[in-house]
């Protein structure tokens, strides 16, 4: 984290976080009012998602911790909870769709981790299987640099039943995991992608080979992992690149202890295109043949998407045949041209990630 200006709302300068926080950057800080206050700062600033990455505000979390994922009503949905633990990301992805979705987008945490924890109390408390991830709005390991929030999250979840924490990253900050009693309530999970993509779109990301041998350390500790192959980026000879990532990947990691892997095609809001325009000059990602959605999102003509996917899955299948995989936000048709199957056949998605979960994880 290479953070040139911290800003501090004046409520939390005396919270233990905040103590930690400034400890370990070991910078000046300036104390504000409020968020309109640092909001302010950004206001004439040309390169506003530069000095987001740089500028971090601590603060707290005014609203809920925990969440629905925004998922919408014509895609299959997986019913995913969100830890609103952080916000915006030090590392720099052409395709981030963080970078259109905050005004303005800088980086956030939360220091009242008392309000956090009792919102995971309650949760712990309705004994319901429940999957939740704070790499939604973040990279959940970013933070540790500068605080041992994973560690916190991690411990706290291994002592209840129910509910499964997924941390999900693009780093290799696991150093923090790797001592911990876990009791396999946490799920360490990777996002991937070619060679190709991650040298041209995933700026400050760890390279595949890096986040591999992460992701072994954590399967010697005993962690069920997870993998997401999204966005899955078409350009040609893409599928001879991603056929070799996916034989990486199971050259390192033992099926049975992989989770889930979900495939997601490129998608994007169509603000964020000037944006990929303006900051990655060399990027060709948004130039491919797209259609609007139903929810807006350009994504890739559907026949272009099933074509893909049939690869990608065929792929994994040859390796993998009964790791469980899934689409996020797809519809009934690409399952079922894909997969071979709706997820209505299996009590629909959510419980067929639940039941994955329980088969991977000491949960029920
Ligand atoms: S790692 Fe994730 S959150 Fe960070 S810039 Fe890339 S896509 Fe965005």
């Amino acid at each position: 984290m290479k953070i040139t200006d911290l800003y501090i709302d004046k409520e939390v300068l005396d919270y233990p976080a905040t103590n930690v926080i400034c400890d370990r950057l070991n910078t000046s800080f300036q104390v504000v009012n409020n968020a309109e206050d640092v909001y302010g700062i950004f206001a004439n600033v040309k390169t506003p998602v530069e000095k987001g990455k740089k500028t971090l505000f601590l603060t707290k979390n005014k609203g809920k911790f925990i969440r629905q994922c925004p998922g919408t009503d014509y895609y299959t949905c997986c019913n995913y909870m969100i830890l609103h633990f952080g916000i915006f990301c030090t590392m720099d992805c052409s395709y981030c769709i963080l970078q259109s979705y905050f005004h303005p987008p800088l980086l956030q945490f939360f220091v009242n981790h008392k309000d956090l924890e009792k919102s995971l109390d309650h949760l712990f408390l309705q004994k319901k299987l429940t999957r939740i991830g704070t790499g939604e709005y973040t990279d959940s390991l970013i933070w540790e640099e500068i605080y041992p929030f994973a560690e916190m999250l991690v411990s706290k979840f291994s002592r209840q039943s129910h509910a499964i924490l997924e941390l999900k990253t693009k780093t290799v900050n696991i150093e923090n995991l790797l001592s911990l009693r876990h009791n396999r309530k946490t799920v360490v999970s990777w996002s991937l992608n070619t060679e190709r993509v991650v040298k041209s779109e995933e700026r400050q990301t760890a390279s595949i080979k890096a986040r591999l041998t992460a992701a072994v350390k954590c399967q010697e500790m005993g962690y069920p992992l997870a993998f997401h192959f999204d966005p899955l980026i078409i350009y040609p000879g893409c599928e001879e690149d991603y056929k070799k990532i996916i034989k990486q990947l199971f050259a390192n990691i033992l099926p049975e202890n992989i989770v889930w892997i979900s495939l997601g095609s490129f998608r994007f809001m169509p603000a964020l295109k000037s944006i990929i325009e303006q900051r990655f000059d060399q990027s060709k990602i948004v130039y491919g043949e797209f259609i609007k959605g139903i929810d807006g999102k350009m994504r890739y003509f559907k026949p272009l998407r099933i074509n893909f996917y049939r690869q990608i899955v065929s792929y994994i299948r040859e390796i993998a045949p009964n790791v469980t995989v899934y689409f996020c936000m797809e519809d009934d048709e690409v399952w079922l041209k894909t997969l071979g199957f709706t997820p209505s056949e299996y009590g629909g998605l959510p419980m067929m990630l639940d039941k994955s979960a329980s088969r991977h994880c000491d949960v029920f």
